[in-house]
């Protein structure tokens, strides 16, 4: 059967509009069926794509062939002989990393946002001719996406490009415009960065930074990289946020100030730019993690509904406990700093009640309604499967460590899984991981691994850090008494964000939305609510008025000790030598170069 040939050109990036056309050689006698994804992988919500299809029609011979809509996210093509052609145009004006974009400044794709899929022909060759957009003002545009170039034609340039089936041609975003582009090798692949948007990074500094994760993380799961090229696409904004995996490319959404500069310094990295290179990292990693080891449920991906797995701890909890690990480990960062990063997360698991009532397998199995859809709520009823699963990779790391006197670690359970699952493309079952901890470190470690999976107790971290001469210390992050909730400000007025289960602010009956009015008489605002809380200690009661919608409320509000939720994790002094070898193994130990 001949290739499935795509067109698509940005038609008037002023009204955000690309026209895409799909011709189908031999189309179903019975009538085609095209689709459109319904969520995008890496981004585990259903997000409706097709609602941004604004006109569709269909034609074969150079004439109109009724086109009629099955549901909302799938159209069928009266029975025709002839090659097909369905014709749309998609409204893409959204800037993030999981969707569509366009404007007279650049535009940016996910296949999974304007391609149809034709149904019952998703495993047939693709070929996509990506078309400049019409007007002098586009002519110094180009092109940067990891779809492979038809034979003879040049990276960065428009026209044709190709795609072994549709899964592989939703995986490779594109962006057109006017990017500032760096190439760079890592193991002799060819890399590249491309940022959009106005910045002043130092280019040369960051492709020199990437380059050692990148090069870290190939031979961490071994060479050859599993890709012939890579390229991460960077939106830069204000102060924007956001990364998403493909098999071979990242879009990433950043602010412009956490790119480097040349004056950026080396021997501390400032945070803004650590955080950038943990982002880079988290999703280089995935290249392995996630894109190529993969959950059963994902093998292959079904892109209609929602796929339900309870794995997405390991994937995105040991892809986020690697992204960090990578730095210190590959030298970007010092030990002392990487501690500081990780009690951040330890920070932000202890802050969440919801830790308590989750689990990390309940986490990734409702990942889709919960995780993906925060309300006010969440923190009591959400435990994130990022923070508390890297955390959970710690603590399999250390037992690992521990009891196989150095021997084993969670990098030989991740080379497990690679050579098992990521090689061979067999997707890794629910149960999976316990039988290969199970394995690897014994049926009592696989037993623990299930336990704090499916368990909401809390991680033995205090225990397990102390061998290794890093002791874990929990102190309050404000010295005023606790309300119990959180607060946000707007403009002058004080409303309640979240209300924590069983705090003084829920105990008081306020709940999320109120508007804080007085405290014992005096006016709330902005600048006013922490001066009045500091005039007060942990048991007070205080009389509090508040508006619900346009209702007064007044009750009594007795205040609680701030929780001690704020770890810090010091290195000690004098550790024995056997502590301090662990502790360089553990963040200092660089993979054999095979
Ligand atoms: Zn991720």
């Amino acid at each position: 059967m001949p290739p499935i040939h795509y067109r698509i050109i940005p038609i008037d990036p002023h009204a955000h509009l690309y026209e895409v056309s799909c011709t189908v050689a031999q189309p179903d006698p019975a009538g085609q069926i095209f689709s459109l994804p319904v969520w995008i992988p890496g981004s585990y919500m259903v997000r409706e794509f097709a609602k941004n299809v604004v006109t569709a029609r269909a034609e074969a011979g150079g004439k109109a062939v009724p086109l009629n809509k099955l549901d909302k996210s799938r159209w069928q093509a009266a029975a025709t002989q002839q090659a097909l052609t369905l014709v749309w145009q998609v409204y893409a004006w959204d800037l993030s990393v999981r969707t569509a974009h366009l404007d007279a400044s650049h535009g940016f794709f996910n296949g999974t946002s304007v391609f149809p899929c034709v149904e019952g022909q998703a495993d047939q060759p693709c070929v996509v001719d990506i078309l400049r957009p019409d007007g002098e003002v586009y002519g110094n545009w180009r092109i940067a996406t990891t779809l492979s170039r038809a034979p003879g034609t040049p990276l960065w340039g428009f026209g044709p490009y190709q795609a072994a089936n549709y899964d592989e041609l939703v995986d490779h975003p594109v962006e057109m415009g006017t990017f500032a582009a760096m190439e760079f090798e890592a193991c002799g692949v060819p890399h590249a960065i491309a940022i959009t948007g106005r910045q002043d990074a130092d280019l040369a500094r960051l492709a020199r930074d990437l380059k050692r994760i990148c090069e870290w993380q190939i031979n961490f799961f071994g060479q050859p990289a599993p890709m012939d090229r890579y390229l991460f696409l960077v939106m830069a904004t204000g102060d924007g946020y956001g990364g998403l995996e493909h098999r071979a490319s990242t879009a990433l959404l950043c602010s412009r100030h956490d790119l480097p500069t040349a004056r950026t310094p080396r021997d501390k990295l400032p945070d803004s730019y650590l955080g950038f290179l943990g982002l880079c990292s988290h999703e280089y990693f995935h290249t392995w993690n996630v894109k190529r080891i993969k959950p059963a449920a994902f093998a292959p991906y079904d892109l209609s509904q929602e796929n339900y797995t309870r794995l997405l701890w390991a994937f995105e909890g040991f892809t986020s406990y690697y992204d960090d690990l990578c730095l210190v480990r590959c030298g970007l960062i010092t030990p002392a700093q990487y501690l500081e990063v990780l009690a951040k997360t330890l920070s932000n698991v202890q802050k969440t009640p919801g830790r308590q009532v989750q689990s990390l397998a309940e986490s990734s199995f409702e990942a889709w309604t919960k995780y993906y859809r925060q309300d006010e709520n969440t923190p009591n009823a959400v435990v994130s499967y990022y923070t508390k699963g890297a955390l959970t990779a710690l603590c399999l790391d250390l037992q690992l460590r521990a009891s196989s006197q150095g021997e084993r670690s969670l990098d030989t359970l991740m080379a497990a899984l690679w050579v098992r699952y990521g090689q061979t493309g067999i997707g890794l079952p629910e149960e999976g991981l316990y039988a290969l901890t199970a394995e690897i470190g014994g049926p009592r470690l696989g037993r623990w691994l299930k336990e704090a999976v499916e368990g909401t107790a809390d991680l033995p971290l205090e225990r397990l850090l102390k061998p290794l001469g890093v002791s874990l210390n929990w102190e309050t992050s404000s010295p005023l008494p606790s309300l119990g909730a959180l607060t946000a400000n707007e403009g002058n007025e004080v409303k309640l964000s979240h209300v924590f289960t069983h705090g003084p602010a829920q105990l008081a009956g306020l709940s999320a939305g109120d508007v804080l009015l007085a405290w014992n008489r005096l006016r709330i605002t902005a600048t006013s609510l922490d001066k009045l809380l500091a005039r007060h200690q942990p048991g007070d009661q205080v009389d509090i008025h508040a508006f619900r919608r346009d209702e007064l409320i007044e009750t009594v509000l007795k205040l609680d000790d701030a929780p001690r939720d704020k770890a810090s994790l010091a290195v000690a002094t004098r550790a024995s030598p056997k502590a301090s070898r662990l502790q360089r193994d553990w963040l200092g130990g660089t993979p054999q170069t095979s």
